[in-house]
């Protein structure tokens, strides 16, 4: 079990419980399914995190040496700012995330990740990880009290503490009305909660943590109207003032980013804010029209999403 410590650490998900079911532990790993083979540099000194910019720099990567999962990918994510990454599946999304929470190390010649200027291979994966908070497509519950599942993200985290991350997370109304408040019992052999009440559960968990750096991979599945807003509000909370990354398949988030990446096998085939990229006419604008036509997405996000 200790091997598992270390995969199980790396998403945030500080391991607190040896009484933890392994069914959990089985879900977290499939959530994960990424080999550890990242190790740190004799003497690495732990990263710095001043502004928190990223900055990919011409990064090449390949799985299986074979086939390219990226091509070329250079961007920056300035101090606070909100960017998206869009693109069919396969397009490269996921990775782009996975090289920046250091699943691999990025061999010579495939070019650099630098968060605030430093190189994060030069950097312990520990200081890397406790500055980036993750919000997952489909976050794992534990079989413990929401309050417990709450806390994860901050060791030690009084009962206020987790009120107010649930009160920002868009959960608090929510938990009012289960049997046992804040003390009831959720996961497989309690409340179970729904895949939108899970991602707030995991935003509230963040906001704990506090990171400065989010990586957030959005649900794809439909939402209702109301669940749609509260997530809407709850991420709004957690990204003021954070650079962050985020998967978007919402037209909301993906309208409000300050940078689009528009990705295709592997490339950055367009780039630009919503604006410039409906002006372009493109791979994007396309993309953004039938999403139009096929959601009631106007009635979610108001006037802010109609197509200019
Ligand atoms: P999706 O929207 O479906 O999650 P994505 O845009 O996130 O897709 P990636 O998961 O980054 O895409 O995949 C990029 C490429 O790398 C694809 O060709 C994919 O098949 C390949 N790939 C992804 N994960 C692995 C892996 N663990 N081993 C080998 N190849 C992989």
């Amino acid at each position: 079990l200790a091997q598992l410590y270390g995969p199980l650490n790396q998403l945030g998900y500080i391991y607190r419980s040896v009484n933890q079911s392994l069914v959990d532990t089985e879900r977290l790993l499939a959530l994960l399914n990424e080999p550890t083979e990242v190790n740190d540099k004799d003497n690495a000194p732990d990263l710095i995190v001043t502004e928190g910019e990223i900055e990919f720099q011409d990064v090449n990567f390949s799985y299986d040496g074979r086939t390219t999962a990226l091509n070329r990918v250079s961007f920056k994510v300035p101090k606070g700012s909100a960017v998206a990454l869009v693109g069919e599946s396969g397009s490269g999304k996921s990775t782009i995330l996975r090289l920046l929470y250091r699943f691999y190390d990025l061999q010579e010649g495939e070019g650099r990740i630098l968060i605030d200027g430093q190189d994060i291979r030069d950097v312990t994966q520990k200081s890397l990880r406790q500055a980036i908070g993750v919000v997952p497509q489909d976050p794992v519950l534990f079989n413990s009290s929401i309050a417990y599942n709450i806390g994860y993200g901050k060791f030690d985290a009084s009962r206020e503490e987790v009120e107010e991350a649930a009160r920002s997370a868009q959960m608090h109304e929510r938990i009012l009305t289960f049997p046992e408040g804040y003390d009831t019992k959720v996961g497989e052999r309690g409340v179970r909660l729904s895949g939108g009440e899970k991602q707030r559960v995991a935003i509230a968990r963040t906001l704990l943590k506090n990171p400065p750096i989010l990586l957030l991979d959005e649900a794809t599945s439909a939402l209702d109207t109301s669940t749609e807003k509260d997530i809407q509000k709850a991420l709004q909370n957690l990204v003021k003032g954070r650079s962050s990354l985020s998967i978007a398949h919402r037209l909301s988030t993906i309208a409000t980013a300050d940078l689009i990446l528009v990705l295709k096998d592997g490339q950055i085939i367009e780039q630009g804010s919503h604006k410039e990229l409906l002006a372009l006419d493109g791979v994007f604008a396309t993309m953004w029209a039938d999403q139009i036509s096929s959601t009631d997405a106007v009635s979610i996000a108001g006037d802010s999403l109609k197509k200019e």
